[in-house]
């Protein structure tokens, strides 16, 4: 069902910024080993070292029913990253690519996001392998595996139709 702005039975809202409001808000933070770029993994692996992603008050009651899933997208703010590179040279050899085809961590917006596997989930915090940022990386959000998701069919003609 498509959801317009109402609350519906059995929702809790917290106090949260407008839609149009593109200040991210950081929702926890991720526990790693690695506290030097250098050493932290270009991409997370699935048998990567257990790692602690801590969700903050108030959004602590968005965790439940997480422990379902197997595997967890989990986006974060890399926030020691430049913002301001549209052209980079990964390998420093004098070739370059745009940013925008590129997954470094040095972007306009740095985002980054992982598939984390869920091995465990102790109140606040999730325990996960599948990270690559430093330790102490803010949390943004956190979502199933959209790969465990189908997309829903388009309506057919007389879907909407009343007898
Ligand atoms: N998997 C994510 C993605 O594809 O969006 C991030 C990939 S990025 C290539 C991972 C690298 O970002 C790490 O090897 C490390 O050098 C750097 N990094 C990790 N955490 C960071 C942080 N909090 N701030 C800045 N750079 C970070």
């Amino acid at each position: 069902m498509v959801r317009e702005n109402e609350i519906r039975r059995g929702e809790i809202a917290v106090a949260a910024p407008p839609p149009d409001d593109a200040g991210l808000v950081f929702i926890g933070v991720i526990h790693t080993p690695w506290t030097s770029r250098l050493m932290t993994p270009r991409m997370g692996r699935a048998d990567g070292p257990l790692c602690r992603i801590e969700v903050h008050e108030p959004w602590r009651e968005a965790l439940s029913g997480v422990e379902q899933f197997e595997r967890l997208e989990v986006l974060y703010w890399l926030h020691l990253s430049r913002r301001d590179l549209v052209r980079q040279s990964p390998a420093d050899d004098g070739s370059t690519r745009g940013t925008f085809a590129l997954r470094s961590p040095a972007r306009p917006n740095p985002i980054g996001t992982t598939i984390a596997t869920l091995v465990g989930v102790q109140g606040p915090t999730l325990l996960v392998r599948g990270m690559d940022c430093l330790d102490g990386t803010p949390l943004l959000d956190i979502k199933p595996d959209r790969t465990l998701f189908r997309p829903i069919a388009p309506p057919q003609p007389g879907d909407f139709e009343t007898g």
